[in-house]
């Protein structure tokens, strides 16, 4: 049996993996994300084994970004205009193409791990529309409708919707060099450690941060019901491990919903509807693999 790659592209650690399902992973490695060169060739270094052997059918990545998904575009699967130093414009699909010489497919990195949340989860993958938001070092926000991810004029940025900023509450102007006080400004791991001056997972259970973190949330999830109807939301991130996260966030969903969309799901079973990722820290790197299987099914 044939085996497949992923790559989940961060833009602080790179993950790699060979398998070819979550439960049989024959090889995972991490490392951190230096300069493009050094990067791009230990992913590559740890394929080439499989790759030369002939046991590798095709890699999926899922990158930082912001990256070109158009497949017409001529910098198709480049990193575009990321604010990381030395990776701008750099064409990580076709240094691993031409690295491997096997079909690589190439989607954002929050993507893939909403693919793999979907694809792999049994009960996810009956769940349309699908949306999964990872609240960490960034916000992203993958959606699933009618069993693909949206991908539309470029790919979806709700990781910087704008929600409301109560000044009296939180002074704090936020750091989003576009936005300010977008919800990624205002909400990122980085922007609570800029805040507090304090490292998000050091904060007290009852310190304010963790009330003004669950309120943003919410407000950006409710944003997400309404546009998007989901039937499952993947809440998952760093920040959102702090133990009563997801029971605040859920909590305050009903609060600032008020009833409003009368959903049995939302009024009476939203602890089945906000769930943290089944696949942990393995999402993007397992959703990079099935997107590999899926491409080499259409060949
Ligand atoms: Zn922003």
């Amino acid at each position: 049996m044939k085996l497949y790659g992923g790559i989940e592209a961060g833009g602080t650690k790179f993950v790699c993996i060979i398998g070819r399902n979550p439960e049989e992973i024959i090889a995972e490695e991490r490392f951190p994300t230096t300069n493009p060169t050094e990067t791009i060739s230990r992913a590559i270094e740890f394929f080439k084994p499989y790759r030369d052997r002939n046991e590798l059918e095709a890699v999926g990545i899922g990158s930082f970004g912001p990256v070109d998904l158009k497949k017409d575009s001529p910098h198709y699967g480049f990193i575009t205009s990321t604010p990381k130093p030395g990776w701008r414009n750099v064409d990580l699909l076709g240094e691993i193409e031409r690295g491997l010489s096997i079909p690589v497919t190439f989607d954002t990195d929050v993507n893939a791990a909403a693919y793999g949340e979907h694809y792999w989860v049994v009960e996810n993958s009956h769940m349309d529309p699908f949306i999964y938001v990872t609240i960490g070092t960034g916000i992203g926000v993958g959606v699933i409708i009618n069993g693909a991810l949206l991908h539309g004029l470029v790919h979806t940025e709700a990781g910087h919707m704008f929600i409301p900023h109560d000044l009296t509450k939180d002074p704090f102007p936020g750091m989003c060099p576009f936005h300010g006080d977008c919800w990624e400004g205002l909400a990122t791991g980085i922007a609570m450690n800029e805040r507090w001056k304090k490292r998000p997972e050091t904060l007290p259970n009852d310190h304010q941060a963790w009330d003004l973190e669950t309120d943003y949330t919410a407000y950006a999830l409710v944003n997400l019901i309404y546009a998007y109807s989901p039937t499952r939301i993947i809440l998952g991130g760093g920040v959102s491990q702090h133990p009563t996260f997801h029971a605040d966030v859920r909590e305050k969903i009903l609060k600032i919903n008020n009833r409003y969309l009368q959903s049995n799901m939302i009024l009476n079973d939203i602890d089945n509807f906000i769930l943290p990722p089944a696949l942990g820290n393995r999402s993007g790197g397992l959703g990079a693999i099935a997107m590999a299987i899926e491409m080499n099914k259409d060949k």
